[in-house]
């Protein structure tokens, strides 16, 4: 039989850096709090028969949060026979609150002494041999993240599991003792012994859920009620805060001798702060570094990279190499179309963008494994905070601006019902990564457009639109009858800043752009296939000679469904050339790449990537002497007739599916009217369905999603209208929406909050 052992301990102390090291798995390390929501088991490296498990990170073991009953329900499990309490050194006095409680759940425990690198930076000396002695376990000092003390912490957990050595007991004052005492002997004779002083002080403090798992008589219940009066009235103060005195009293206790300060007061992590979290320049930091890291990935380095594997590597050799090879096997013209425009035509479209992805998500790995990213969170939780919203909430949308999946489920951590539901529907606002191919695509079109613009502020504006989104309407929700409530409080720790490690950056920056080439080569390639067929077939006229003598001369029109030539008359154009009327108030409906551009729409519910392979297609299908020659059937031609062409078509500037897309945006408005609609609308199926599970309410899913796409309808429509009126001057009846929009929205903004009364005795 297997042992398990369990990682608990604070948010951001390490543990899933200590489990990553433990298992040589490679478990996502976040810099914030809240990325473990759920547990996570491994096999630690070398000993196939120990099993670590990594809990959310808590504060507490109260039953509040949900990382909280994930963890406590765990520990208090028979599951675990032994406790790693996993300790940030730096800041150990706070740490130590959660080990005083686990302790006392009565398993055999042994503390990591962790981060001590950063510990010996700041000056501050912790002795751990005493701190061992005063807590009756064993202490070891590690460094996770160099898997320092790592080998012997497994050690000393797997001896402490098996000899079942307990750790000391916490006590508190005597009152305190004595009330806890006289609950002891309450309880059911069947709980252990080992556990009964944790129940009986849960039971003190009326924790709920082990009240009800007690299912006490009522004569007991009265009995530990008049013991937790009794308390109240001597301290005059309420139970959890008189428990929670007593910890900290038995903590400085533990640590006087224990911890020595330095007395350096600001370290080199706290000098940055001063001025990264500033009230003012905070956010204005934020987006000069977001402006920075896109320069580089989608103006410069990057661009460099995609411009080649758009024009040459796919263009050429991937492409026209397909091309060849077919044509040289003899293969049908209509295959090679389907390869050749279809599948390559698309997933060059997407795959092109894969070198400036790569330098986005290196770039974005190092500011998040710095440490920079957490302190966004920090940022905002102030600007949140002053419109009653909780910081909680920006901890999901940090996590969504990698994959909104996880983003999603991270909303988990927010307790309030409201906003946690209010969380879910705006979180995948922020680019994901899979919106990234789509704003480089759209920031170069508005780059040719507009030739005084070098595209890079695309980026970093969709990062502050999807924010003030969220913010916006967050505000607006707020003062309804629905999502109404006090916003929940939020403590949050800065770590340390550290030199970012090689292999943890690279780690991320593969596992973005692995899963992005999984996505291409599954549900990408099937959008293709899907997209060219629907593209290249449909009802064409056919003049047809009778073959009957008799009415001689006789012509006959028909439709007949088969290849078309041109893909103007294809069935994506026929649905798509429908769907676009719906757009036109937005820009992107227009006569010319108005299907187009609906069609993509259509298929960015897929997977946002799929807006860009789409029009790859499309823009493949748009050509339209391709389609005559594959139609005529005459290969020799298609091979000379296609090399001759494929450089410049008939426009002289298209040269790769970039160029022929651009061709359908008449204005750089309307190229980013198109962006914005696909940032605000429904996220990609995948996405969708975790939105399902964690609404856990078909009501509300549905809300979720007509409340996401008439946002992102309404705020194009609006952007648009108003866009046109202040560069063409041009007003019409979309004008006098747009107006009437912006006043509903100022008047959901500023309208006074009719709950606030309600929310303040909360
Ligand atoms: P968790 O929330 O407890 O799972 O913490 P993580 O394992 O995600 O780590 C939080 C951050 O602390 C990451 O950026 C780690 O790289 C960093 N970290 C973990 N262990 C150490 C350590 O021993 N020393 C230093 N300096 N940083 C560490
Ligand atoms: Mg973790």
């Amino acid at each position: 039989m297997s042992t398990k052992i369990a990682l608990a301990g604070n948010p951001n102390c390490g543990k899933t850096t200590m489990f990553n090291s433990l298992t040589g798995t490679v478990q996502y390390v976040g810099n914030w709090p809240g990325v473990t929501v759920e547990k996570k088991e491994g096999k630690v490296k070398g000993k196939s028969d120990l099993i670590v498990t990594d809990l959310p990170g808590i504060y507490s073991l109260s039953p509040y949060t949900n990382e909280e009953v994930v963890s406590r329900d765990y520990l208090a499990s028979g599951e675990p026979a032994a406790v790693i309490d996993i300790v940030d050194s730096t800041n150990i006095e706070r740490n130590l609150y959660l080990t005083t409680q686990i302790m006392e759940l009565g398993k055999p425990v042994v503390m990591a002494l962790n981060m001590v690198d950063a510990l010996k930076k700041s000056g501050d000396k912790i002795d751990a041999a005493k701190l061992s002695e005063k807590l009756g376990c064993p202490v070891i000092e590690t460094v996770a993240l160099h898997g320092k003390g790592v080998k012997e912490i497994i050690a000393a957990a797997q001896k402490a599991a098996s000899e079942k050595t307990k750790p000391a007991v916490i006590r508190f004052s005597s009152d305190v003792e004595k009330a806890i005492g006289a609950v002891e002997e309450i309880l059911p004779s069947e709980i252990e012994e080992s556990t009964r002083r944790w129940m009986a002080i849960k039971v003190l403090e009326r924790d709920s859920v082990i009240l009800s798992k007690l299912k006490l008589d009522e004569e007991s219940k009265i009995k530990a009620e008049n013991e937790t009066c009794a308390l109240e009235k001597s301290h005059d103060d309420d139970i959890e805060s008189i428990i929670t005195n007593e910890r900290y009293e038995s903590i400085n206790a533990i640590l006087k001798g224990v911890l020595v300060k330095s007395g350096k007061t600001m370290t080199a992590s706290d000098k940055i702060d001063r001025i990264v979290t500033n009230r003012i320049l905070g956010i204005p930091i934020f987006l000069a570094v977001m402006w920075f890291v896109y320069w580089v990935a989608v103006s410069t380095v990057g661009t460099m990279g995609t411009d080649w594997a758009n024009d040459v590597l796919f263009g050429e050799w991937i492409q026209g190499g397909a091309q060849t090879l077919l044509e040289n096997a003899g293969a049908n013209p209509v295959l090679i179309d389907c390869v050749v425009n279809g599948i390559l035509g698309g997933l060059g479209a997407v795959l092109g963008f894969v070198p400036q992805m790569a330098v986005l998500f290196i770039l974005l790995s190092i500011l998040e494994d710095v440490g920079y990213m957490v302190r966004i969170a920090f940022v905002m939780d102030r600007v949140f905070r002053k419109f009653g919203l909780s910081g909680k909430s920006f901890i999901p949308l940090l996590i969504s601006s990698g994959c909104g999946i996880p983003g999603i489920m991270a909303s988990r951590t927010i307790e309030n019902e409201n906003d946690r539901r209010m969380t879910i529907m705006t979180t995948t606002w922020i680019p994901c990564g899979a919106k990234l191919p789509v704003i480089a695509m759209i920031a170069a079109i508005i780059a040719t457009k507009f030739t005084n613009s070098d595209g890079s502020w695309v980026g970093p504006a969709m990062y502050g639109i999807g924010i003030l989104s969220v913010l916006l309407a967050s505000i607006i929700l707020k003062k309804t009858k629905y999502f109404h409530g006090p916003a929940a409080p939020f403590i949050m720790e800065l770590p340390q800043y550290h030199i970012p490690q090689l292999k943890t950056v690279l780690l991320h920056t593969w596992e973005r752009l692995w899963s992005f080439i999984k996505k291409a080569g599954t549900i990408l390639f099937l959008a293709c296939l899907v997209m060219w067929f629907l593209s290249s077939y449909g009802w064409s006229v056919k003049t047809e000679e009778s073959e009957n003598e008799t009415v001689a001369q006789q012509t006959a029109e028909k439709q007949v469904f088969g290849l078309v030539e041109d893909a103007n008359e294809s069935i994506m154009a026929k649905v798509g050339g429908v769907l676009r009327y719906a757009f036109i108030p937005l820009g992107f409906g227009n006569e010319e790449g108005g299907w187009q551009c609906a069609a993509s729409v259509i298929s960015g519910f897929s997977a946002k990537e799929g807006i860009v392979t789409t029009m790859g297609v499309l823009a493949g299908a748009s050509d339209e002497d391709t389609k005559a020659l594959a139609g005529a059937g005459d290969v020799s031609d298609v091979i000379s007739g296609e090399e001759a062409g494929a450089e410049e078509s008939e426009d002289g500037n298209a040269k790769n599916a970039v160029d022929a897309i651009a061709l359908w945006f008449p204005t750089g408005l309307v190229a980013f009217c198109f962006l914005l609609f696909n940032l605000l609308d429904s996220p990609c199926l995948a996405a969708i369905s975790t939105m399902a599970n964690e609404l856990r309410n078909r009501k509300w899913f549905w809300f979720a999603i007509l409340f996401q796409n008439a946002f992102a309808y309404i705020v194009t429509l609006i952007v648009y209208q108003l866009g046109n009126l202040f560069t063409t001057g041009h007003f019409g009846i979309g004008t006098v929406f747009a107006i009437i929009f912006v006043l509903m929205f100022l008047y959901g903004l500023f309208r006074k909050n009719p709950y606030a009364e309600m929310d303040k005795k909360n």
